[in-house]
């Protein structure tokens, strides 16, 4: 079980993905929007990228920490499962069932479901399984209240498909930068004093370009993708968004 403070009021929005610095890739900007409006936002990250060539999990853990801290986020945990073999288990869903019912998100991001990355579409369905059994009346999780996100949206940036929508992040995507530049340990190029890291300026290009590119889907500068299963609900199409031509 991870820390929450007594007072702690339930979350708005949810991101759960495999690895910290997931969610600062694929839908960071969606949640700092989300934060400047108002809701409260959180990210529950599965493992601690501990199989990763570069950093500790106590390293990645802090940096997690800053990063969260950019991205405006109410609460950021790690759930300590075992990087690059995330298993669907029965122990994994009832426990991340647990934490959804202490978080009480309304709307939970997963990743897409399908992944050049086990581990990905592993969490893909490890979070939406847990978030069925948090709603089980009857399910044995001692004193816990059920609670079923109202929600699940996909954060597919990553994967080649046409979204179900797109959020204009143009206004947050230096923000987003910043948090993903919080791992410096993923990110830097560790040489003292060469002034901009040729490394980070790569990655400000690959992020800008597959930003660009969403962005463009509906008019803006910068977007973040995501499909949902169910239809969209439309309530006025006079008010619709993005032109035809
Ligand atoms: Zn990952």
């Amino acid at each position: 079980m991870l820390d929450l403070a007594d007072d702690f009021k339930p979350l708005d929005i949810l991101a759960i993905a495999a690895h910290p610095d997931d969610v600062e890739q694929t839908c960071g900007g969606t949640l700092i929007r989300m934060a400047e409006q108002g809701y409260r936002t959180g990210v529950l990250d599965l493992t601690a990228g501990e199989m990763g060539t570069r950093g500790t999990p106590a390293l990645r853990i802090e940096e997690s920490q800053h990063a969260a801290k950019h991205m405006l986020c109410a609460w950021r945990g790690n759930q300590r499962f075992p990087d690059a073999r995330l298993d669907n288990s029965l122990p994994a869903r009832m426990t991340l069932a647990g934490e959804i019912r202490r978080l009480r998100p309304r709307v939970v991001i997963l990743p897409y479901w399908e992944g050049r990355h086990p581990d990905h579409y592993v969490a893909s369905k490890l979070g939406y399984e847990s978030c069925f059994l948090a709603g089980l009346a009857k399910l044995d999780e001692g004193e816990s209240v059920p609670h079923r996100p109202f929600k699940v949206i996909y954060a597919s940036l990553y994967a080649n498909v046409t979204p179900s929508f797109v959020v204009d992040i143009s206004a947050q995507f230096e923000r987003r930068m910043k948090a993903l530049l919080a791992y410096r340990s993923q990110y830097g190029d560790h040489v003292e004093g060469s002034g901009l890291f040729p490394k980070e300026e790569e990655i400000r290009e690959r992020l800008g370009s597959v930003a660009r590119f969403y962005g463009n889907l509906i008019g803006v500068k910068y977007g973040e993708p995501f499909v949902v299963k169910e239809a969209m609900r439309v309530d006025d199409i006079a008010q619709m968004g993005v032109r035809s031509f």
